[in-house]
């Protein structure tokens, strides 16, 4: 027998071979990701409740991917609008030479977290999400919100009394979800019959700002841009998801259940503070 160590797992490989031909940011089915769990068809009634600390309805999220698809990077400028960036130093070399296609594949792109409640997500047998669930979503979709603020009629749509729903339409367009048709409801409703209910969700949120992975240093992208990355993706990934799933939730979570008085309503809110405390 030689004693030649040879440490390459063939099985390993053909994990990583898997992952790597499905990248994801995060893989937990516990945040909203109509993309991955509505069918084109399928209609979300959906509730936003944001953070007013952060004087705005969600969050952006800024960073960059490998010629536009796959992992999620940080981009550096996220905290520090003056920070040095290879992603965006290296896309702005492609747009100065004219080749705006190649360049938009590594500029930086936005992406907007907001806690929100899906009404009927029973029905859309969502039944692993959180309470209130997190959800990211893109810019057509924000777009849709900051009108709506604007608009005289709906307003100030994430009130938990006197709100609007939203309903999030799941369609497709070359082959790509597409979310174009989806709109505010027409009516006033409330985020949940019970305001025990509304004021345990409301207290379950923490910051959002606290899910984004902090920056790598503009060494650290560099190699990963240039494909000599020494950092190791099945890291970053359970350092992800650890960071995507981990729910801050309040002490006074206890206090509301025990505050809990005899309605019609109670089974609903124990059911519910049952999964915010699961
Ligand atoms: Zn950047």
């Amino acid at each position: 027998m030689s004693d030649f160590d040879f440490d390459i797992d063939i099985n390993e490989l053909r994990e990583r071979i898997k992952e790597d031909d499905n990248p994801k940011f995060e893989d937990d089915d516990t945040k909203f990701n109509p993309a991955k769990q509505m069918k084109v068809g399928d209609e979300a009634i959906v509730r936003v409740m944001p953070r007013y600390d952060n004087k705005h309805w969600s969050v952006e999220h800024i960073y960059h991917q490998l010629n536009g698809k796959g992992r999620f990077y940080t981009c550096p400028q996220q905290f520090d609008h003056t920070a040095k960036c290879p992603f965006c130093e290296k896309s702005k070399t492609y747009y100065d030479r004219g080749d705006t296609e190649t360049g938009a594949k590594f500029w930086k792109k936005r992406r907007f977290g907001a806690f929100v409640r899906v009404k009927n997500a029973e029905e859309l047998g969502l039944t692993n999400l959180d309470e209130p669930t997190v959800w990211w979503y893109g810019k057509t979709i924000e777009s849709k919100f900051k009108a709506a603020i604007e608009d005289d009629e709906i307003g100030a749509f994430f009130h938990p009394i006197e709100g609007y729903d939203f309903k999030l339409r799941r369609g497709e367009k070359k082959d790509y979800p597409n979310y174009d048709s989806s709109d505010f409801a027409r009516a006033k409703t409330k985020l949940h019959d019970n305001e025990k209910v509304i004021k345990a969700l409301f207290e379950a949120r923490h910051d959002l700002v606290e899910d984004i992975e902090p920056a790598l240093s503009y060494e650290e992208l560099s190699d990963i841009l240039n494909g000599n990355s020494s950092v190791s993706e099945e890291d970053d990934r359970e350092d992800a998801v650890e960071n995507g799933t981990t729910a801050r939730l309040p002490e006074t979570k206890e206090e509301a259940k025990e505050d809990a008085s005899t309605t019609d309503d109670d089974a609903d809110l124990q059911a519910l503070l049952a999964k915010i405390n699961s």
